[in-house]
């Protein structure tokens, strides 16, 4: 009889895409912080901060998107 190991993310890579310069970003996330997680992060190519928000599913998926800082 098999079962399905437990595997849950622990934490991964997401792609942003910086909302001044269109170019794509990566960011490391911790998935192991329960909930919402929102942070600043700069884009590489034009130096402007991105509001980074990360949103999990009910089955656990994770979820990034970003915002213009000043809105
Ligand atoms: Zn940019």
């Amino acid at each position: 009889m098999e079962e399905e190991p437990e595997s849950f993310q622990t934490d991964d890579d997401f792609v942003w895409i910086c909302q001044y310069c269109g170019v794509k970003n990566s960011v490391w996330v911790d998935l192991t912080v329960d909930g919402k997680q929102d942070f600043v992060e700069d884009c590489r190519i034009c130096c402007r901060p991105n509001r980074i928000i990360v949103t999990k599913d009910i089955e656990n998926n994770a979820f990034a998107e970003s915002r213009p800082l000043d809105e």
